[in-house]
Formats: C-alpha cells, sequence, structure tokens
C-alpha cells in the first residue's frame, strides 16, 4: 500500500527499489530491482516486465517483507548473486556463497574451449579435463554436464569452496564423473593431463582496493589475490606443468591449457608462456568486448615418451 492508501502495482515496487539501490551506487538498478522482485515473488523477469500494472494478491504481498530485507543487503553493497543465492552459468543454475566467487560470463569461454577440445576424441583419458581452482566448481560441472564421456578433476585450496562446488555437482547429477581434490593447483598430480582449465586469482593485489565493495568486500580474496602483479599463480601453474613435462607427456592427444587472464595481462602472460613452454604452441584468446581473456597453450604428445606412458 502507498502512503496514501493505493495499492502498489508491480511496476511502483520495482521502481522504488531501482531508486534506492540507484542512491546507494549498485550498478544496473533497474534490472537488480526487476531480478530481485521476481525472485521473492518465484517469477520470471519477463513475468515482471509483463505484468507491470498487476496489484499485487495478498499472499504475494506476504513476499514484500522478503523484498525489503534482501534489498536492504544489496544497499550495503552485497552482490546480487550472493543475496539471491544462485547464478547461472552456462545455461546451468550454480549455487553461490560467500565462500566461492561468482561465476562470470567470461569464464564459460573455458568451457568452449574445453568442449571444443575433446569434441571427436575418443576414448577420452581419464580425468579428461582437470580444472584448477574451481570455486563454485561451474566450469568442471558445465563441461561434464556437457560431455557425457568426461571424467574430470576439480581442485581448490579451499574446503568450504569444494563443498559448496559437491552441491553444485549433485544438483546437476555429474557427481559421478567430477573428482573434488583439496590441492594446491597441480601439486599432487604427476602426469600431465589431456585438458587444463583454470580461473585463478588475477587481480593485482594493489588493484583489490580500487574494485567495486561488492568484489572487495564479499568475494573470497584467495580467489582475487593474484599477488603483487597478479599472475604469480598462473606462473606457478606454468612452471608446475613444465616440470611435469620434463618427467613426460603422457596423453597421446597431448596437453590443452586454458587459462583465463585479466584483460591486460595478455602480452605479458603470453611471453611469459612461450619462456617457459618453447615447444608448445600458444595463443591468447579475446572474449566477446574483444578483451584479452584466455592463455592458450598446446602441448603435443612427445613421441619419444615411453610407451608406458602413452
Ligand atoms: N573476474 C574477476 C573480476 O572481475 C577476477 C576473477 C579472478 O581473479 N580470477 O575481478
Amino acid at each position: 500500500m502507498s502512503a496514501h492508501g493505493v495499492p502498489l502495482c508491480i511496476n511502483d515496487l520495482w521502481r522504488a527499489a531501482a531508486a534506492r539501490l540507484d542512491s546507494a551506487g549498485v550498478d544496473a538498478p533497474t534490472n537488480t530491482a526487476r531480478l530481485l522482485l521476481a525472485h521473492v515473488l518465484g517469477k520470471s523477469k519477463a513475468w515482471v516486465a509483463a505484468h507491470g500494472s498487476d496489484v499485487l494478491s495478498p499472499q504475494q504481498a506476504q513476499a514484500l517483507r522478503e523484498f525489503d530485507r534482501l534489498l536492504n543487503r544489496l544497499i550495503a553493497r552485497e552482490p546480487l548473486f550472493y543475496v539471491l543465492g544462485e547464478r547461472e552459468f552456462y545455461g546451468l543454475s550454480m549455487r553461490v556463497t560467500p565462500d566461492v566467487l561468482i561465476p562470470r560470463p567470461e569464464t564459460e569461454m573455458l568451457v568452449e574451449l574445453s568442449l571444443d577440445t575433446l569434441k571427436g576424441l575418443s576414448p577420452l583419458p581419464s580425468p579428461a579435463v582437470v580444472d584448477i581452482g574451481t570455486g563454485s566448481g561451474a566450469v568442471a560441472i558445465a563441461i561434464a554436464y556437457n560431455q557425457p564421456q568426461a571424467h574430470v578433476i576439480a581442485t581448490d585450496v579451499s574446503l568450504p569452496a569444494l563443498r559448496v562446488a559437491q552441491e553444485n555437482a549433485v544438483r546437476h547429477q555429474v557427481q559421478d564423473r567430477v573428482q573434488f581434490v583439496q590441492m594446491d593447483l597441480l601439486s599432487a598430480f604427476s602426469t600431465l593431463p589431456l585438458v587444463i582449465t583454470a580461473n585463478l586469482p588475477y587481480v593485482a593485489r594493489e588493484e583489490i582496493d580500487a574494485l567495486p565493495p561488492e568484489i572487495r568486500c564479499y568475494e573470497p580474496r584467495v580467489a582475487l589475490d593474484g599477488g603483487y602483479d597478479g599472475m604469480e599463480l598462473i606462473r606457478r601453474l606454468l612452471k608446475q606443468v613444465t616440470d611435469l613435462l620434463a618427467r613426460c607427456n603422457c596423453s597421446r592427444h597431448g596437453c590443452h591449457i586454458f587459462l583465463e587472464i585479466g584483460a591486460s595481462q595478455g602480452s605479458a602472460v603470453l611471453h611469459a608462456a612461450q619462456r617457459m613452454l618453447p615447444q608448445a604452441h600458444i595463443s591468447v584468446t579475446k572474449d566477446l568486448n574483444g578483451l584479452d581473456r584466455v592463455l592458450c597453450v598446446q602441448i603435443r604428445h612427445n613421441h619419444e615418451c615411453p610407451a608406458s606412458c602413452a
């Protein structure tokens, strides 16, 4: 009910909420307000857009207290997807909590590139993919979901993150093909898998404080902090790859590595990888916004590798 006793319609509700979000400095206030209203009413965003002049039923009006509560969390700059408790990734709804980084649309490129690599290869080695720093499990789960032959090992240093990832694997019924292991990068592996994916932390430490409060105050620092220049973990992973390569290169399909990088890191990461892996084919792929986003490293099968390795 408005202050004048006139029943509020859907449009009034999200417009008032959008104005409050806007003055709190929240990004995309209109879209966010509509999404939140849709969430508490158990409807889609399209429904909210199509029913703008509807007045809430008494039953729907009960959701308004929850709407207000969640709105206040957004005004405190908590990320929308923690407030909603889920985020869609590669068409799959992933549960997200403050223990995991919220999956970003650009990270879907890791899934796309991996699925392209696996396509047509049969039989797939097991594991077909190792996803490092899996967080919510989004990349590992999306690959397993879309490639039913693939077994995936997903690692993270954070046990609370792995619990969320495990829950997401069950949610999408791939728990038999995705194995979660607490591990620092590739440290417990003795051979190179066919595909490695990783969205490692890559924000330069001193740039973290300049990020919006939603990221800097709520998302796990361990998932963002990439050391002094943002590339410390990426270099450490590439070093582990060179060490494994010195021992053997096991898959007869070689090894394909897809690492998400920051938009300004393309040439630095490319040169570091070329220096460390001179025998590999290395490139940087751009995202849909035209920004450098994925370092792709392709290592061919070593034909001198002992037969027991092939
Ligand atoms: N994409 C995140 C950001 O927007 C960074 C994620 C990461 O460090 N891997 O800041």
